[in-house]
Parts: structure tokens; C-alpha cells; sequence
């Protein structure tokens, strides 16, 4: 749209810069052929030759799995002639966003400028967002009242230094979107302002800009105490992949990310002297046997199809050889695939630490930490990601596993149903990085394709 007049953010001046240096991956050089390379009717999103056998059960633009009136096809078709020509216009702007947003990074709950950013933009479109009272994370309704489809995106970065080597790399030290919070917080933002060239849609449309994913607790309880849940009927999220190819979008029914959850123990004992254990608390015998016993008996408790997994990933205790100390300290963490284990997790790992230490006579705090439940996608949902993603290719669509990570959307999952799709953001050249990674990257071309599977998630809506 070309009265978004807002000058181009300094992200975009790396356009030309950097082509000359992506040479070892093509990610870059690629990056704008996307957007300039799709066609309105065919609705292409520029992929590899390479890409092909998965998703080709349905024909391109055809929604059987949630059965779209078939009157309403011409409206989707034209809403997406629309969202094409946008790309077509805006394509770079997006891949500007981007870089813009990468180069200025900002940790958790530190999120003002980009949330200041995304609200500037989304001013100059005619729409009016809603800052949280704290300056970072915002909410904007767009399109008609009622039961709203919701669609988050996460801003913050992670406190890791960047070595991709980019010319819009991050100039904060030791801060980088090593994540994908920028590329989510751009498509997002590219899709509200194709959303707004549309004269209706059929359906409201919340966007969640959410601060604060990377920290427990997460911004999504923020979001959703803020009223970002009230009226919504589903909410939806994209997640970079660097395991799966630009172009190409996974989702799954059921549980797609992990509940994860933080045991620390603090331990304390008299003391003495190694030649008299039966005179004190043997303090080391007895983190011995938690470490062995926890995750032993979690195992023997718990059903295994659950992929429940308790790992310690520190201990500490003593010094000297002959001396039985007084303090220590052993901390892991808890991992559980299934919603109703998470449940049950707390209290079983309270039981079994006071069965194992009871008899040691050593005294103990157990610090509990929950963190977040699994995201489990609701079916119809991802029936809905499906019709979507398939808009875009018959290759577009791909299956995903079941991630062991934490993923804060699920706060938004215990409000309504919704669903998470992973968006493949890989070249198809060179190491498959994963996110949390210094090196972490992009193919750029992802973003379109994200505005492309946002877009029809709600022209495709009932
Ligand atoms: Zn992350
Ligand atoms: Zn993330």
C-alpha cells in the first residue's frame, strides 16, 4: 500500500549490500525473488526445484478439510489477489522490517522500540493498536466485531551474542534474534497491513504482538490478563524451522512443543567427619540418591508413551575429601509431552523426593518451578493451518514432529483452541542451524510465506 509512506527503516539499506556475501548459503540473494516472483493467480511462493512429494494430497486453494461454500471460493481468490499484490508492492519493505528489527534486537520485557516500531506502522495503515501499560507487547483489532481469529507473533531476542556475519547484524552486544522473533514480529506486521488493503473480511481478526516469550513466566500470561483472549474464538502462531525448507510449513494435531518445568534442590545437613556418617546426614550420599532415584522412579510412575524426561543439569557439594558437608545443591529440569502428565508432575516429584531423603536425615527445600504446558493443537485448527498452507503449493504443507522445547503460546491454548505451525525458514544450502544458535539465520523468502499462510488462515475463515 503506498500511502504507508514511512521511510525505510535502516534494515533495508543491507538489500544490495549483502548479496555479494551470501554466496556460501543463497539465503540472501534469493530473499527478494520471492515476493517479486509470485504471481497473483498462482499464488507461488518461489521455491527450489527440490521441494516436492509432501503436501500433494489436495489441489492448490481448495479447503475440504473444513468444508469453505464453495461461494465463497471467488471471495477467498480475490482477498488472495490482494494479499499478492501487496507482496508484489511491499515484498522488500517486509524483508526491510526484518532486518531492521533484527540489527535492534531488545531482551524480554525490554521490547519498546520494536513494539513502538510495529504500532508506527500499524498507525500509518489506519489501524489502531493498543500498547500494553508497560510499553512492550500490543494488541490490534482489525475488521468486524464478534468472535475475533487471533494471531500472535513474538518480539523479544535472546541474550546470546550474533556471529552470523550479516550487514544487518545486531548491534546490541550480546543480544540477537537468534529465535526467529524478528522474522515472526515482520510477517505479522506484513499481514495486517495486506489485511487492511482487503474493503472486508470475513471474519475480525485480533493481532497479538507478544513481549516476553524467551522468560518464564512468559508474556502470553501478560496478554492474556490484558484481555488479548476475550472474544476470540482461535488463535494461531508460526515458528521458525531451520529444519525445514523455505516454502514449506509443518503442522501436527495434538501436542507440537513440551511442557517444561524446573526442579532445584537445596540441601542441608550438621555435617562432620567422613569416618563417622552414622553420627550426622550424610549430605552427598543423600544427592546421590536423588539423582539417581528421581528420574528413575518418575520413569516407573510415569507412562512412557508420555515422553516424560527428568535430567539434572547441575549439582554441587563439598570440598574435602574427608569432610561431610553441610550444604549442597542439585537443579534439572522436567519435561513432559502430554498436557494431563504436566499436571500430575509437581506433586510426584514432591513425593518421591521426600520418600528418597526422609530416611538420609538430611533437610531439604524443593524448589518447584512450573514453566509452561505443551502447545496442543486442536484439530479443526490445524485443519484450518492445512487449507491455508496448501494455498500456497501443493508442496507447501509438511508434517512436524513433536518439539521437546517450551513454546509460552500455550498460555493462549488454555483460553481457546488454536494451533502452532512450524514455517520453514532453511535454504535447502548448507548446515541445517538451530534456533538458539549464535549463527542462527534465514532464508528470507519465509516471510512472504508467512503473510501468504496468515492471510488465508483468515480469508478462509468461517
Ligand atoms: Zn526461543
Ligand atoms: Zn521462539
Amino acid at each position: 500500500m503506498s500511502t504507508i509512506g514511512r521511510s525505510a527503516p535502516a534494515g533495508r539499506e543491507g538489500d544490495s549490500a549483502d548479496r555479494g556475501d551470501d554466496s556460501a548459503t543463497g539465503a540472501e540473494g534469493d530473499s527478494t525473488a520471492g515476493p517479486r516472483g509470485v504471481t497473483a493467480a498462482g499464488h507461488k511462493p518461489g521455491l527450489p526445484a527440490r521441494q516436492s512429494g509432501v503436501g500433494t494430497r489436495r489441489e492448490v486453494g481448495t479447503c475440504r478439510h473444513t468444508g469453505l461454500a464453495s461461494g465463497r471460493q471467488a471471495e477467498v481468490a480475490a482477498g488472495q489477489a490482494v494479499v499478492e499484490a501487496w507482496l508484489a508492492e511491499h515484498g522488500d519493505e517486509l524483508i526491510g522490517w526484518r532486518r531492521h528489527i533484527h540489527a535492534h534486537p531488545e531482551l524480554s520485557r525490554a521490547e519498546h522500540a520494536t513494539t513502538e516500531f510495529v504500532e508506527s506502522w500499524l498507525v500509518k495503515a489506519g489501524l489502531e493498536p493498543r500498547k500494553l501499560p508497560t510499553g512492550t507487547g500490543l494488541i490490534c483489532d482489525i475488521g468486524p466485531a464478534g468472535p475475533r481469529i487471533a494471531l500472535r507473533a513474538d518480539m523479544d531476542a535472546l541474550p546470546l551474542q550474533e556471529y552470523t556475519g550479516r550487514p544487518f547484524a545486531s548491534t546490541v552486544p550480546g543480544v540477537s534474534h537468534a529465535c526467529g522473533h524478528d522474522a515472526h514480529t515482520s510477517i505479522l506486521l506484513g499481514t495486517a497491513l495486506a489485511l487492511a488493503e482487503l474493503e472486508s473480511l470475513p471474519v475480525g481478526v485480533r493481532l497479538v504482538f507478544q513481549h516476553a516469550e524467551e522468560v518464564m513466566p512468559g508474556g502470553a500470561i501478560d496478554m492474556v490478563a490484558a484481555g488479548a483472549m476475550d472474544d476470540v474464538s482461535r488463535v494461531f502462531a508460526l515458528h521458525c524451522d531451520p529444519r525445514l525448507e523455505v516454502g514449506r510449513i509443518g503442522v501436527r494435531v495434538g501436542a507440537i512443543t513440551s511442557a517444561a518445568d524446573t526442579v532445584e534442590l537445596v540441601l542441608d545437613s550438621p555435617g562432620g567427619h567422613t569416618s563417622r556418617p552414622h553420627l550426622t546426614s550424610d549430605l552427598v550420599y543423600a544427592i546421590g540418591t536423588v539423582i539417581t532415584g528421581l528420574p528413575g522412579l518418575l520413569s516407573r510412575r510415569i507412562d512412557p508413551r508420555t515422553s516424560t524426561v527428568m535430567v539434572w543439569g547441575a549439582v554441587s557439594a563439598g570440598k574435602a575429601p574427608n569432610a561431610i558437608p553441610q550444604t549442597g545443591m542439585l537443579t534439572g529440569t522436567v519435561r513432559t509431552g502430554d498436557h494431563a502428565t504436566w499436571s500430575l508432575l509437581e506433586p510426584m516429584v514432591r513425593e518421591i523426593v521426600d520418600g528418597l531423603l526422609a530416611p538420609t536425615g538430611v533437610r531439604y527445600q524443593l524448589n518447584y518451578k512450573r514453566g509452561v504446558p505443551p502447545v496442543v493443537n486442536d484439530e479443526f485448527s490445524t485443519r484450518m493451518f492445512e487449507d491455508a498452507i496448501l494455498a500456497l503449493g501443493p508442496d507447501a504443507l509438511s508434517d512436524t514432529p513433536q518439539s521437546g522445547g517450551g513454546e509460552d503460546f500455550s498460555w493462549y491454548l488454555e483460553e481457546v483452541p488454536g494451533a502452532m505451525a512450524r514455517l520453514g525458514v532453511w535454504s535447502g544450502e548448507g548446515p541445517q542451524l538451530d534456533i538458539h544458535q549464535p549463527t542462527f539465520d534465514i532464508d528470507e523468502r519465509a516471510l512472504a510465506a508467512g503473510v501468504r499462510v496468515l492471510t488465508n488462515l483468515v480469508l478462509q475463515a468461517r
